[in-house]
């Protein structure tokens, strides 16, 4: 049992629990008073908890030892065009597993008109990082059009465009001869694919590299989870052995 608290953590100090999360340990997990839970906030570290009281009216737990420290989490920003309910759960869920650190839901040209709600956006990222022990939960922000986006862009953060058609180095390329500063983001179009103009705009950007994920054309989902896995691989954390 993994919860997120947007309460500080601190030794003894009572947490208190939403309605949610009342719910799932009563009556999901059928915890009760005296048993533990893992606690994180995304700024004090992980901590073992202990249920004092779980009713409906009020529950606390009470924070006992912190089991990890706060580290940061410099994934890269993912940036995509809002799709179908199903496979867009299916992609935000995942995302958050592979170490996305923002999620940027964005319109472009052929963006069709599906909705974005963002309260099941957040709570299917909260879920998501309460499930893999992230410790931090990833920052979603509002939808924006592409070319609002792009004309705030922070010049020291770079961008992989994912290009199905047209010029593109090959992603793995791109990684590998990358500047080792700096922080990333990583832009896959819609199902639609992107409008040659946006394309046009992307390829002069200084920060954008257009990268290519081979000759198949990839649903949305698969070609966001495809690059951060790249990135992971090549510039991120799975690098790392772990001991
Ligand atoms: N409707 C378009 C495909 C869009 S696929 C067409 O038929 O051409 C949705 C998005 O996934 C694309 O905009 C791109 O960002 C990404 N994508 C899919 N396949 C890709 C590939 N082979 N290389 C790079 N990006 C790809």
């Amino acid at each position: 049992m993994r919860l997120y608290t947007e309460e500080a953590l601190a030794q003894h100090q009572p947490i208190s629990l939403t309605s949610p999360q009342i719910h799932y340990l009563r009556n999901v997990m059928r915890a009760g008073p005296g048993d533990t839970v893992t606690l994180f906030n995304g700024r004090d570290g992980e901590w073992t908890a202990q249920i004092d009281t779980l009713s409906k009216g009020s529950s606390t737990l009470i924070p006992q030892e912190k089991r990890r420290d706060q580290l940061p989490e410099p994934g890269p920003w993912l940036l995509f065009a809002p799709i179908k309910r199903a496979p867009l759960d299916f992609l935000v869920q995942k995302a958050v597993e592979l170490g996305a650190a923002g999620l940027q839901p964005v319109f472009t040209d052929h963006t069709n008109s599906e909705r974005i709600n963002l309260d099941r956006l957040t709570a299917n990222v909260i879920e998501a990082a309460e499930q893999c022990e992230r410790l931090t939960v990833p920052e979603i922000r509002a939808p924006e059009k592409l070319a609002a986006i792009l004309e705030n862009w922070p010049a020291d953060r770079h961008l992989l465009v994912c290009a199905e058609h047209g010029a593109a180095q090959g992603i793995d390329e791109t990684l590998r001869t990358a500047p080792a500063d700096g922080e990333w983001a990583i832009l896959i179009g819609p199902e639609g694919g992107f409008a040659p103009s946006e394309l046009d705009l992307l390829r002069r950007l200084p920060f954008a590299s257009l990268v290519s994920l081979g000759p198949r054309i990839l649903r949305a989902e698969t070609a966001a989870l495809a690059a951060l896995t790249c990135w992971q691989a090549v510039l991120g954390d799975w690098r790392n052995s772990r001991s």
